[in-house]
């Protein structure tokens, strides 16, 4: 994690200065609306500051960078009617699903050791790895079974079919506790035209901004893509010697309510044209040029992977772009 690695050594840096506690509104523009010149924030006690700026960086996590372009006016909204605009544009998710293996009380899992990402993860029916055409989809996605430490209170799987409460729900938790494994699917999304993020006409948050709102659903490739890898996922839990598998896809329609990944992705891509990104190849505003953009909502489509180690990656690339815009401010591309 950041706080434990760049953090702290930024921290020794005399001309560094942290502000915890505080919420950027608004990122505010001169009169030409091609250059940013100071950030608006509130501190923890709602006391707002204007800090000026020479060049930001907005790294306020996928969903709130394009929340903050579109709150400053920076480049301009996706407007899916027209298929014209860019920000809030090509906003995918990931497809999960998979199988549960219930196995008989002597497999003994010790489900409750284990750590946030620990698992074995396979690739054969993610990405270009596997030839998808009889299965009519594309994309795939990694296959994985995964032990991130089953918490008490999380994780009591038990089979389709029983009740979700009561002395049964109780008896069948008790019975499969320690006894059961997933098989998951970790899926790619495409864009697509009538996926993205905009400002809500109607609600507001605390600060009286629109809220934003997303627009999404899973759309047929994502539908036989969680299918068809469910399928793989049953088959291998089958293999595993399970006494019971359970399938299962995520709500179609697509619904927030369960919680299926937090891999949310794009609304401010990077690409090669100002007419179809937010940014050029060095994850620089095409139309601001002292604004850069870390984070998910850079790239095009969510592949069937984690996205952290890319973003951190990519990361690392808009650094070193920074340190040649700092030598020469202005378009690092062309446009
Ligand atoms: C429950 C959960 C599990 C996850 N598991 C995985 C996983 O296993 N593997 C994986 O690859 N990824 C995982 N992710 C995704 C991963 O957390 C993100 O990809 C990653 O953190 C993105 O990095 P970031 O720097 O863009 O944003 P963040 O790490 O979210 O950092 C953004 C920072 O900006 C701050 N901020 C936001 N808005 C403002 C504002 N307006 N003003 C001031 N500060 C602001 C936030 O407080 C935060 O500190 C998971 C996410 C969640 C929520």
């Amino acid at each position: 994690s950041p706080h434990f690695t760049v953090i702290p050594l930024a921290l020794k840096n005399p001309n560094f200065e942290l502000r915890t506690n505080s919420i950027v509104l608004k990122i505010n523009l001169d009169s030409t609306r091609k250059k940013a010149v100071s950030v608006s924030y509130l501190d923890a006690r709602g006391r707002e500051f204007e800090q000026p700026a020479d060049l930001i960086i907005l790294s306020a996590y996928a969903l709130g960078n394009v929340n903050l372009l579109l709150q400053s006016g920076i480049g301009v909204p996706y407007d899916p009617a027209t298929g014209k605009g860019v920000v809030g544009r090509n906003y995918a998710y990931q497809c999960g699903g998979g199988a549960t293996a219930f196995f008989d009380k002597k497999t003994i899992l010790n489900r409750f050791m284990g750590a946030g990402a620990l698992g074995t993860c396979m690739d054969d029916f993610n990405g270009d790895n596997y030839d998808f055409v009889k299965a009519g989809y594309i994309g795939g996605g990694g296959i994985s079974c995964s032990n991130s430490g089953a918490r008490p209170i999380q994780s009591h799987p038990t089979p389709h079919g029983t009740p979700r409460w009561g002395s049964d729900w109780k008896k069948a938790v008790v019975d499969n506790y320690d006894h059961a494994a997933n098989v998951g699917n970790q899926g790619a999304v495409m864009a697509y035209r009538q996926n993205y993020l905009s400002l809500d006409p109607t609600y507001t948050d605390i600060f009286g901004r629109p809220l934003m709102r997303m627009t999404f659903d899973f759309q047929d490739n994502e539908i036989k893509q969680m299918n068809g890898q469910a399928d793989i996922c049953v088959k291998i839990a089958k293999e595993m010697g399970a006494i019971r598998v359970d399938r299962s896809i995520p709500p179609v329609p697509y619904s927030i309510v369960p919680y299926q990944s937090t891999h949310n992705t794009g609304g401010a891509v990077f690409g090669a044209d100002p007419t179809t990104s937010v940014l050029n190849k060095h994850l620089q505003v095409w139309d601001v040029p002292n604004v850069f953009v870390t984070g998910a909502c850079v790239f095009p489509q969510n592949a069937g992977k984690n996205p952290t180690g890319p973003v951190g990656a990519l990361a690392y690339w808009a650094a070193d772009a920074i340190k040649n815009y700092l030598k020469n401010p202005g378009p690092l591309v062309p446009s």
